[in-house]
């Protein structure tokens, strides 16, 4: 609780504004991922991930990650995202500079919570750099294309594509 309060300082710190009268941090248990609403994020945990430093820093930028939606995805976003269309999915070309800048700031947010290092969050960058010059599907699907793919392919893109 302490490190999400000093993730949400930071945000705040950063955007200047608190565009909420409460926020809820919602824990549903074992899974996978999250999803960001107006004034509440819901994600997996389990509270393991606690044991372990370098499982506890994924962890707090993750939920860092899904705090910050608030402001970008749900308050900043491409037009086609709001209102949300929860039957049919609303797509848009333009998730990657929507999910590319919150990753970004998840990363920085916990340097200025004062969460992690200098060093860390360079790891954290380079490992996600990684990751994508890991992926053939970049050689052959465009960051629009795999934006407006999403909901057919799924956040991590198309099978044959990872
Ligand atoms: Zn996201």
């Amino acid at each position: 609780m302490n490190d999400l309060q000093k993730i949400v300082q930071a945000s705040v710190d950063l955007i200047g504004d608190i565009p909420y009268q409460d926020y809820t941090f919602i824990a549903i248990g074992p899974g996978g991922g999250g999803i960001e609403h107006l004034n509440s994020t819901t994600f997996a945990f389990t509270g393991e991930s606690q044991n372990n430093p370098q499982s506890r820093l994924r962890t707090l930028f993750f939920l860092a990650h899904e705090y910050f939606h608030h402001y970008n995805v749900k308050r900043i976003r491409p037009i086609e995202l709001g209102p949300f269309d929860y039957d049919q999915g609303s797509r848009t070309n333009q998730l990657w500079i929507s999910e590319g800048l919150t990753v970004y700031y998840e990363y920085l947010l916990l340097r200025r919570a004062g969460l992690c290092s200098d060093e860390e969050l360079l790891e954290a960058l380079r490992k996600n750099i990684q990751g994508f010059e890991d992926k053939p599907g970049r050689l052959y699907q465009t960051l629009l294309q795999a934006s407006y793919e999403t909901w057919s392919d799924g956040p991590f893109g198309a099978p044959e594509m990872r």
